[in-house]
């Protein structure tokens, strides 16, 4: 799973509330950082990795991005199974469009 972090938008180096490992996210939010291009190759068009010198994204950044992802991947614990039914509540359609308007 993709983590919703990005360059612009990099993981904190505190974990979210909903990280039930702390101090994992802590060793996966420093290697994720690491395994990221180096200032001057974020805007090259095949920027590489400023820890590994692989073409970025690298296998590591992507190995460290998935466990981000699933630390952050919602309120469901894991190993659990995905529910079929709707898992937001629906708003009525009509409250929506009358937000739309105001
Ligand atoms: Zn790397």
């Amino acid at each position: 799973m993709r983590s919703p972090y990005t360059l612009d938008n990099p993981p904190p180096d505190e974990p979210p509330s909903e990280v039930l490992v702390p101090s994992l996210w802590r060793v996966q939010a420093r290697w994720w950082k690491r395994h990221t291009p180096a200032l001057d190759q974020r805007s090259a068009r095949h920027p590489v990795c400023g820890h590994c010198s692989q073409s970025w994204p690298c296998h590591s950044w992507a190995c460290w991005d998935g466990q981000l992802g699933q630390a952050v991947g919602g309120p469901t614990a894991p190993r659990s199974l995905p529910e079929p039914g709707p898992a937001t509540p629906v708003r009525p359609i009509g409250a929506v469009v009358a937000a739309a308007k105001s």
